[in-house]
């Protein structure tokens, strides 16, 4: 499985390559904020899940998810959030830009865990 990491942190990328790594997904490509992120997204084929942060410089995550969701041809890309930002009314406002599920920081190797096995799981559903 591909997937994209956009994170501003190069060490947060790191760990989270490292904790995907470790559940078997090694087919990882990354980008620093939302522009490069959308790039990467045009320019890359096969990518089947984004985890991305929230606070980033140029493009924030709630910015580059409204512009994935507004495109059609990533309408089968789950989308899940990475990031500190995990009051109610911070995911409520996610969950409206388009976002599958939510990950808060800092996380657990099970926490990303389960959430990528049960946002596949519903999205294959749906
Ligand atoms: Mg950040």
């Amino acid at each position: 499985m591909r997937v994209l990491v956009v994170d501003d942190s190069l060490t947060m990328r790191r760990v989270i390559k490292n904790l995907l790594a470790k559940i078997g997904i090694t087919d990882v490509v990354e980008a620093s904020d939302g522009l490069e992120a959308l790039e990467v997204l045009e320019q890359t084929d096969g990518i089947e899940l984004i985890l991305t942060d929230w606070n980033m410089p140029n493009m924030t995550g709630t910015e580059f998810v409204e512009k994935v969701r507004s495109d059609a041809k990533y309408d089968n890309i789950p989308i899940i959030m990475v990031t500190t930002n995990a009051s109610k009314s911070d995911i409520i406002r996610a969950i409206g830009a388009g976002v599958n599920n939510y990950i808060a920081k800092p996380f657990t190797p099970e926490t990303i865990k389960e959430k990528i096995e049960q946002t596949m799981a519903r999205f294959k559903k749906a």
